[in-house]
């Protein structure tokens, strides 16, 4: 990474600490953002936000969906965003969502505190740019196929254009062989990237495994390599999700997770060298 560069630790040593409503991530504050991959009605995601509530910082579920087949579940548009905002304001938790294009920046902004951009749109230079321009904290998540160079450059489009509020996100790559994973998680791109750039690094198992069995060691592994925080899916019938039901757990399989990684988060602190 090139010294010059905004988003390069040389150019700012000390980590950028990310406000999200409240909460903070980065800099020693370690976020667990939670929540379904889609808002799928208004009950579900209230169920889940309210069950999550004392065991997450930030709540998220996806409006607009990146789906793989034209014939799966899209999203529930505006509609999501509305009972996505809801269950935020019930619950006291920010909310995160996914923005697909950069004609939505705008419309989501006005309901949402953080906005999303998904694997497939890591390289939508006309969204970053978007995103970059407006003052809403951003998640960027790593594309499947994309270098850790990639990712901080595109990051670099979003700081470039005024917005230092990024926060990066390992979300698994793919690989040779996913018999047994969907992806397969990039444990060692969180010390990598903490290295090169001051932004903070959280880790999404959920995407990076494909199995909610692989979400505890993984979240595990996460926050013992160093993450800033972890994005996980929680559903309350996975086996009736709209979408990614196979790699979402529990609220209560969930919630014990959130009281090892608090442990964790603790001993790790207490044990800095
Ligand atoms: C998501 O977070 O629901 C999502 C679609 O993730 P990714 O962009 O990492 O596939
Ligand atoms: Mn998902």
């Amino acid at each position: 990474m090139e010294s010059l560069h905004l988003v390069s630790r040389e150019r700012q040593p000390q980590d950028t600490i990310v406000q999200v409503g409240e909460v903070k991530i980065g800099g020693g504050n370690t976020a667990l953002i939670a929540g379904p991959c889609s808002v799928e009605d208004k009950g579900q995601i209230m169920t889940i936000a309210q069950a999550i509530k004392d065991s997450a910082q930030i709540l998220r579920g996806g409006a607009y969906k990146p789906r793989t087949s034209p014939y799966s579940f899209q999203g529930l548009g505006e509609e999501g965003l509305r009972y996505l905002q809801e269950a935020g304001r019930a619950t006291g938790l920010p909310v995160v969502t996914e923005i697909m294009s950069e004609t939505e920046v705008d419309l989501v902004a006005d309901y949402v505190d953080m906005l999303q951009i998904g694997a497939r749109n890591m390289q939508n230079y006309a969204l970053l740019k978007k995103v970059g321009a407006q003052g809403k904290p951003v998640l960027l998540k790593r594309g499947a196929a994309a270098t850790i160079e990639e990712l901080l450059l595109s990051a670099e489009y979003i700081l470039a254009a005024g917005n230092s509020q990024v926060v990066l996100c390992e979300r698994g790559i793919r690989t040779f062989s996913h018999t047994y994973t969907r992806n397969t998680l990039d444990i060692s791109a969180v010390p990598i990237l903490q290295h090169l750039t001051h932004l903070p690094v959280i880790v999404d198992p959920s995407h990076g495994s494909g199995d909610w069995n692989l979400i505890e060691p993984l979240s595990l592994a996460a926050l013992a390599a160093g993450a800033d925080g972890l994005m996980i899916e929680v559903h309350s019938a996975p086996e009736f999700a709209l979408s990614d039901g196979p790699q979402s757990l529990k609220p209560e399989k969930y919630r014990a997770l959130a009281r090892r990684l608090k442990r964790l988060a603790a001993f790790l602190k207490e044990d800095q060298p």
